[in-house]
């Protein structure tokens, strides 16, 4: 394995404060066994998500004084649009505070009752703007990306088979857009293939459908291509990213993920007139368009965020780095989800603990361990985030996957801290018949998995009910 050795030095620390395995009993006993609701200074290492978690550089910190706020024309706006216009390539460039804002700006204007938006997978925000417009948010990935053991190197890539399939059952009337997110992260943080991205392109020029791209972890995307696709070995990643924005027209992004910056985003797109209608949104409801719900200094760190981020020794530091954990993992034989992705590990709760029943939370079970055991934080994707429980019948629909993501803030953990995650997971997993199950206790009737509480089921017996 290779040892991904940092491309920088640490010139600013954060303390963390350590805690005790029976102060933590406690604050989880108190969050109701949901970590989204133990307070972030008792945690050690928090791998809860790598949205807006990113540490700066010192350019970046340095761009921060360097803030114009004016309310009008800042001088950091137009740092900003070109450094978006140099990668990304579309005519306009509107700064919004984060991700999903942009998607409420392009779906409100773009996207009516009735309509049909595919996407490779969509991200909840997106999936949850595109319903929120009365229409359908289809997930057209290829069908391996629902095995967690199928080893393939682009896993996010769309089934073009069914989205052609798809596009004649529906009609292309109905549809006014269709989306890849690179990487897919509801899919483990998947890439997509440039292949892939081509073929998307033509078929959707023959039914004249926009192509737009949720291109959050776009970098890291583009690292998977290069390293992965022969064509571009030698390719710079920034060409790469070019040449694949070149097949859209148009894209959003929450810059808290590869803009490096811990608030920010973007719509970018070429056609005039959804630019004009989505700009006249945009001052209603965020701000005007040379700020666009951020300060000044917001847009000079993401203008600065967006050119680090190609770096390649930075993305081979980061992937790497992400990868060396999978890598701990996997030689421990603990089960994770395959090919590691490239912002998260993926443990198989299912596998992880198969004496706990579903119905008992096996991977918010884990979740729970992990922290009360080692202090580490990771989140449930599983039956918390995603079953569905008929209210007639009481019966749940289980999802496909029960994962616990352990997602990795860039440039915040050292490798050593890294090594202490794979280690408490491995010696964890030796003694996983310890972790019992979870009852369900409260439940809100939206988005529950912030705020579900729980208690511990004790004796759990090895051989439990069946696994559903
Ligand atoms: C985070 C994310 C979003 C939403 O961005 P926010 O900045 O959190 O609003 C959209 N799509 C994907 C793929 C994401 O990872």
């Amino acid at each position: 394995m290779k040892f991904p050795s940092e491309p920088f030095k640490i010139k600013v620390v954060e303390p963390i404060r350590r805690t005790t395995r029976e102060e933590r009993d406690r604050l989880l006993r108190g969050a109701g066994y949901n970590l989204f609701q133990v307070p972030a200074e008792s945690v050690y290492v928090d791998l809860l998500t790598d949205s807006g978690t990113s540490a700066m550089s010192d350019d970046q910190w340095a761009g921060l004084m360097l803030g114009d706020e004016s309310y009008a024309g800042s001088r950091n706006y137009y740092h900003f649009e070109q450094a978006v216009r140099s990668i990304f390539g579309y005519t306009h460039v509107i700064p919004t505070h984060q991700g999903r804002m942009a998607e409420n700006l392009l779906f409100s204007t773009v996207v009516k009752p009735g309509a049909c938006v595919p996407n490779n997978i969509h991200f909840d925000t997106t999936r949850a703007n595109v319903e929120h417009q009365g229409a359908e948010a289809l997930d057209v990935v290829i069908k391996e990306a629902y095995d967690p053991h199928c080893e393939m190197p682009f896993k996010g890539n769309m089934d073009v088979v069914r989205l052609e399939e798809t596009i004649n059952r529906i009609g292309p009337d109905r549809i006014p857009l269709v989306m890849l997110t690179i990487t897919n992260n509801s899919g483990g943080g998947q890439p997509v293939s440039m292949d892939n991205v081509r073929r998307t392109r033509v078929l959707l020029d023959r039914y004249r459908i926009p192509l737009f791209f949720d291109a959050c972890r776009f970098a890291e995307n583009c690292f998977f291509i290069k390293e992965r696709e022969p064509e571009f070995v030698s390719t710079p990643i920034l060409d790469i990213a070019r040449e694949l924005f070149s097949y859209g027209d148009g894209c959003t992004m929450s810059a808290k993920k590869d803009g490096l910056v811990n608030i920010g985003g973007f719509l970018s797109l070429n056609d005039d007139r959804w630019a004009q209608d989505i700009t006249n949104m945009l001052i209603l409801v965020e701000g005007f368009p040379t700020y666009g719900g951020l300060a000044g200094r917001d847009l000079e760190a993401m203008a600065r965020g967006l050119r680090e981020v190609l770096d390649e020794d930075y993305l081979a530091f980061r992937i790497g780095q992400v990868r060396y954990l999978g890598e701990l993992l996997d030689q421990a034989g603990v089960p994770i989800l395959k090919p590691i992705g490239g912002h998260a590990v993926y443990l198989n709760a299912k596998e992880f603990l198969p004496h706990i029943p579903r119905a008992q939370f096996p991977a918010q079970s884990l979740v729970a361990a992990l922290y009360r055991e080692y202090g580490i934080r990771g989140v449930e994707i599983g039956t918390v985030m995603f079953g569905k429980t008929d209210p007639a019948t009481g019966r749940t629909a289980y999802p496909e996957l029960e994962m616990v993501r352990l997602a990795i803030p860039r440039r915040v953990y050292t490798n050593m801290q890294i090594t202490y995650v794979a280690e408490s997971i491995i010696e964890l997993f030796r003694r996983r018949e310890t972790t019992c199950g979870l009852r369900l206790t409260y439940e809100a009737p939206v988005l529950c998995h912030f705020t579900a509480r729980f208690e511990e089921v004790l004796q759990s017996s090895p051989v439990a009910q069946p696994a559903f």
